[in-house]
């Protein structure tokens, strides 16, 4: 099974075969197990062995299959399953740090994501130091000796600046401190996160695990000790767990995610291709264009450029809602890595509460128009988004 490759991990790693042999993986929609005797039941609660599950908070078969499978994909010992990509973010962190630890986060970051570390973390006594994630001399002069996690977003929204992995990692292992990535926008399929150093990956398996925008979910990957010890005790007792039905939904998402994840980034980088110079816009962001501004560092960071561009559309926002508007297969909405393909205006949705000031800095424009490519055609899709541009 070690011998694997990631395409055939996704279909059969963490496969459990209930007592009839079933081909699909089975849905156990129950919140608990039935004890033999009262002795089994103590020893269960003493320690449960690895087929042997007590409630569903703490774990059910469905769902230790799902964790099971993308640890194999990822390549991490372990993993545990949560209600969302947000149960994950805040359960790496929150887990692991106490009131005097000190942390280090790119500031780019989802709006969730901020939160957590901004006004929940610091709430609690924790330290939050923000830097510019590209910036290598900010992470330098931000990590100390007392630094106990780092964390960013490797692929950042929606600018789609890349953060070295490798680099930081090898800064904060300097101090021992632990390297937490948000890897969404890398995927798990182009994703080299372990091996680049990260030591925890969180994902929001609502994006391109599930890919068909059915479910909320979300993981944390990492060693067996961290994720076991740490992770697992926390999550179990305040309530994040992922539902058994959603877990197999997830597990059927990882069956095909190497195929649509491919697909989707060949017509994203197609797309970004074919817009990059339209007089149309002013910029087209995306991470393996020759002309973005970490482009060496894209390529050697992920086999592929990802499922989302961006484009900044001249005559700002009225041009951009225009453009969103005459749109008719690209759907608005604020999901991504969905078959379908999705468009999102950040500045007045996902990023409206930020302060000017700071969309400004993180070059969040208002003609700015982030597009989640999908599986449709690509010859439609560019035709619907040229079509769109021509109307302005
Ligand atoms: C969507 C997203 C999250 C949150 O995931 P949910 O499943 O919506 O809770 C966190 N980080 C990134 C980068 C995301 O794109």
């Amino acid at each position: 099974m070690s011998d694997w490759k990631p395409r055939t991990r996704a279909v059969h790693s963490g496969i459990r075969r209930s007592q009839y042999n079933e081909v699909s993986e089975a849905i156990f929609l129950t919140q608990g197990f039935v004890y033999d005797s009262a002795e089994a039941a103590e020893a269960r609660f003493i320690d449960a062995g690895p087929d042997e599950f007590i409630y569903a908070r703490y774990g059910n078969p469905t769902v230790r299959m799902f964790e099971d499978r993308i640890a194999a994909l990822e390549g991490a010992e372990d993993a545990f399953a949560t209600a969302s990509g947000m149960a994950a973010v805040n359960g790496a962190l929150t887990s692991m740090l106490k009131t005097g630890d000190h942390v280090v986060s790119a500031r780019a970051l989802f709006g969730s994501c901020l939160y957590i570390l901004e006004e929940v973390l610091t709430r609690y006594g924790v330290e939050v130091t923000f830097v510019d994630g590209t910036d290598l001399d900010q992470w330098g002069a931000a990590i100390r000796p007392d630094t106990k996690a780092v964390f960013f977003e490797s692929i950042s929204n929606p600018t789609l600046e890349v953060v070295d992995i490798k680099a930081i990692s090898d800064l904060a292992h300097m101090v021992g401190a632990t390297v937490i990535v948000d890897n969404v926008f890398a995927t798990p399929v182009f994703s080299r996160a372990f091996e680049l150093g990260a030591d925890v990956v969180v994902y929001s398996a609502t994006k391109h695990i599930d890919g068909q925008g059915r479910a909320l979910g979300g993981v944390i990957l990492g060693t067996q000790d961290f994720i076991r010890k740490t992770v697992e005790p926390y999550m179990k007792h305040t309530g994040g767990s992922l539902s058994p039905f959603t877990a197999w939904m997830l597990l059927k998402g990882l069956e095909t995610i190497d195929l649509r994840v491919r697909a989707q980034a060949q017509s994203a980088a197609t797309l970004a291709a074919k817009l990059e110079g339209n007089d149309k816009l002013s910029r087209v962001l995306y991470p393996h264009l020759s002309s973005h501004p970490q482009f060496d560092l894209a390529k050697a960071q992920m086999q592929a450029g990802g499922t989302v561009l961006s484009i900044d559309v001249k005559g700002g926002q009225a041009a951009a809602f225009k453009v969103l508007n005459a749109l008719k297969i690209f759907t608005i909405s604020n999901n991504l890595g969905d078959a379908k393909s999705i468009v999102t205006h950040p500045t007045t949705t996902t990023h409206q509460r930020l302060p000017d000031d700071q969309k400004q800095h993180l070059g969040i424009t208002p003609g700015l128009i982030r597009i989640s490519v999908g599986l449709e055609d690509i010859d439609d899709l560019l035709k619907d988004i040229n079509h769109a541009l021509d109307v302005i």
